[in-house]
């Protein structure tokens, strides 16, 4: 039997039948994890005892005739990024200045996933503290992409991406605050879904920018993330931002698109630096979902163009002023040693922090420094009010807006080594994290040059994410299923 290709139906199918216990498929997966993830790198914490007590309930559940109490997750395995604290566990955000932080309370969203009979895997590789877009920024060794081991997975949620693309586990949390969800997803092949801005509950999330924050599901299939969506959103008293969400998104899912008014943002097609290959596949989706009774219409984000200098300025910001707590004393490394306190604190986070950590502090205490923040943070929050109206005023006249994710696919490790260059990669898919809309990468098959994984970026009006993922499950009835990547221990392309 072999798990990494079953979805969540599935596995309850085949718990409820008999066909498997839910010790027998955590030994399974396990097995799975520790041949795959010697190649891939996705973990960063294996929690069998978690895994095995988790299973050992569920397992007991049947037997008493059980199991649907369980919850909508009864028995479904699942890992999370590792800047999502859940007891029993380290939460490192794959950073030597959490290396040996233990989470002292478990996060909102996780919560909810065991409380609906998940059973926990363990936690997942990212760029320290979210920094980044390919994983390789993690302070533990970066991760590969299962597709071809000598490419990057995306980032910064690329272990989430890169475990489920390799069939190590069905679905997985991550987070996305210009595009952490969106862009490994579309790199692995999988779906990936960076939720409406207030969603799901950010308690237990170590934070990067507050207000452009989400978490959100991977998973390898549309009805697996709707699924994970349902369980996760809502509101949670933690976290003020949180609101209601009484909407089931498996209720409209295969609703089909006939009828559906779906944007196309012509600049983003003309951008500098789109790849010709995601190029083609876009309007080749463009022409699918026509197909499908889709009525396309052009809208414009006329100010979208500064969604990454604006992103630049207010995520650093964001994040100065967050990391400001790991300074040694009340949270993280502490070097010794110092007779004076700031000597400490500048050993702590000189040692504990990476360099693209130390960069975006240094930018953020830059940009806030006095007589500066008048010139780019001010700006920088009109021009987000200016994106926000943007996408209000394109959502009058469709439903859904299909982009690129990102402007090319998976390069390989190494390759992108300055910043500017890797910050590009963001070109996509910041503007929804400042305006605050839903977004998600959908998997449309692979590139004809390449034979990498595209992703088609779906986008929401706020609190309408059920609108792209209808879209996205009509795509899937045209693309299908990418198949599960590294399905022996070495993938094309390894060492
Ligand atoms: N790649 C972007 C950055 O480096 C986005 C990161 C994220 O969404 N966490 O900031």
């Amino acid at each position: 039997m072999t798990f990494g290709a079953l979805d969540i139906a599935g596995i309850q199918a085949g718990l409820r039948d008999g066909a498997f216990s839910a010790a027998e498929m955590v030994e399974q997966m396990l097995a799975r994890i520790r041949a795959v993830d010697t190649q891939v790198h996705a973990f960063l914490e294996v929690t069998e005892e978690m895994a095995y007590a988790a299973a050992r309930l569920v397992d007991a559940a049947i037997a008493a005739g059980a199991f649907e109490e369980l919850g909508p997750l009864a028995g479904i395995p699942i890992a999370y990024k590792d800047n999502l604290n859940l007891v029993g566990t380290h939460t490192t955000c794959a950073s030597r200045m959490l290396e040996n932080y233990q989470s002292p309370y478990t996060a909102t969203a996780v919560q909810k996933t065991l409380d609906a009979g998940a059973i926990p895997l363990g936690k997942l590789n990212m760029d320290e503290f979210a920094f980044g877009s390919s994983t390789e920024m993690s302070a533990f060794g970066p991760t590969r992409n299962p597709w071809d081991l000598n490419r990057v997975p995306g980032g910064s949620s690329g272990g989430p991406a890169a475990a489920v693309a390799a069939g190590m586990l069905p679905v997985a949390l991550g987070s996305d605050t210009g595009g952490s969800i969106r862009q490994p997803a579309s790199f692995c092949g999988v779906v990936g879904v960076k939720p409406t801005y207030g969603m799901v509950s950010r308690f237990g999330l170590v934070a990067f920018g507050s207000s452009l924050d989400q978490i959100g599901p991977f998973a390898r299939s549309v009805r697996d993330a709707a699924c994970i969506l349902n369980v996760v959103s809502g509101r949670d008293s933690h976290d003020c931002t949180s609101q209601e969400c009484p909407v089931d998104f498996l209720d409209s899912l295969y609703g089909g698109v006939a009828g559906m008014r779906i944007g196309i943002v012509p600049a983003f097609l003309e951008a500098p630096g789109l790849d010709a290959e995601v190029k083609t596949r876009i309007e080749e989706v463009t022409d699918a979902l026509r197909q499908l009774g889709a009525h396309i219409v052009e809208v414009e984000l006329p100010n979208a163009r500064a969604a990454m200098s604006a992103y630049y300025v207010l995520g650093p910001c964001e994040a100065f002023s967050n990391l400001s707590r790991f300074d040694g004393v009340r949270y993280g490394y502490c070097a010794s040693g110092h007779a004076d306190l700031s000597g400490q604190y500048e050993a702590s986070r000189s040692a504990g922090f990476g360099p693209e950590v130390r960069r975006r502090i240094m930018l953020g205490s830059y940009l806030l420094s006095s007589g500066v923040y008048r010139k780019y943070y001010y700006p920088a929050q009109q021009v987000r009010t200016l994106i926000t109206q943007d996408y209000a005023r394109a959502f009058e006249t469709c439903d859904c807006i299909l982009a690129p994710v990102s402007p090319r696919p998976a390069w390989k490790l190494g390759e992108v080594s300055d910043p500017t260059s890797m910050y590009l990669a963001d070109m996509f898919t910041v503007s929804i994290n400042i305006a605050g809309n839903g977004g998600m990468s959908m998997p449309v098959g692979l590139g004809a040059a390449s034979g990498l994984p595209i992703g088609a970026q779906l986008i929401a009006p706020a609190f309408h994410d059920q609108n792209m993922l209808r879209v996205a499950a009509a795509l899937e009835s045209v693309y299908g299923i990418p198949p599960v990547a590294c399905d022996v221990p070495v993938a094309r392309g390894g060492e």
